[in-house]
């Protein structure tokens, strides 16, 4: 099977729909906010733990290709559906050898912490299987999420539902992205543990009249330093 990286995403006659990024579609899963100001307004508040992620990351795909006696791996495999409008990368996608000697593509998405069976990560995934399936045109079941701190692995079958919700986390993307909107914050427990809260600022934006006193604060502060 050639490697899926070899030709250039929409590249005949340029894409049709606005291309969304996979890694997007677990964003939104999190918190659609989270998605826009990442992809939308492009803010991006590096500390530890992201730090920590990207590295892991750079590292993953730098390996290439290995061959194994029951599999082959692919590391930092280049994705994209035309019919979907989905490109991206993902960090692992390994060939299992089926009875007839033909490769089955199961992708790997690896996160640095430990477990959890979270739902977000599971609609990335998916979307890369949805993408090597246009590819390659082989049907993907399954492929897995590695969690490198507990070293464990959570297969995830790629139903009719999970289907689904790619497809409409995909729509809702690009419906972001074209109109570029940024919805208002949940405000709830997923912005404790949000890399974005401090650009973010769930608790003001959340509540119009605190909004309104914060932009009147810093506007007030700018007349005081004109002053001569
Ligand atoms: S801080 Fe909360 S509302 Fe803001 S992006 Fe993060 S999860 Fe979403």
């Amino acid at each position: 099977m050639p490697r899926s990286d070899e030709q250039s995403p929409f590249a005949r006659d340029g894409p049709a729909l606005e291309p969304v990024p996979i890694s997007a579609l677990a964003q939104y899963s999190y918190c659609p906010r989270r998605c826009a100001l990442i992809h939308v307004e492009q803010t991006f508040d590096e500390n530890l733990y992201t730090l920590r992620g990207r590295l892991f990351h750079e590292r993953v795909h730098e390996i290439g290709e290995e061959v194994h006696e029951k599999l082959r791996i692919e590391r930092g495999v280049s994705l994209w559906s035309e019919r979907l409008g989905l490109i991206g990368k993902a960090d692992v996608v390994e060939y299992h050898y089926g009875p007839s000697g033909d490769e089955i593509p199961y992708p790997v998405e690896y996160k640095v912490g430990p477990r959890k069976d979270e739902p977000h990560a599971p609609v990335q995934l998916c979307a890369q299987a949805m993408c090597l399936e246009e590819m390659t045109g082989k049907r993907v079941p399954r492929g897995a999420v590695y969690y490198h701190r507990s070293r464990r692995r959570r297969e995830v079958v790629f139903d009719k539902a999970l289907r689904a919700r790619v497809r409409a986390a995909t729509e809702a993307v690009r419906d972001l992205l074209v109109r570029r909107l940024v919805p208002p914050p949940p405000n709830d427990d997923r912005c404790r543990h949000c890399s974005l809260r401090e650009s973010c600022l769930p608790r003001a934006a959340g509540e119009p009249e605190r909004l309104a006193a914060l932009r009147a604060a810093v506007y007030e502060a700018e007349e005081a330093e004109e002053e001569p």
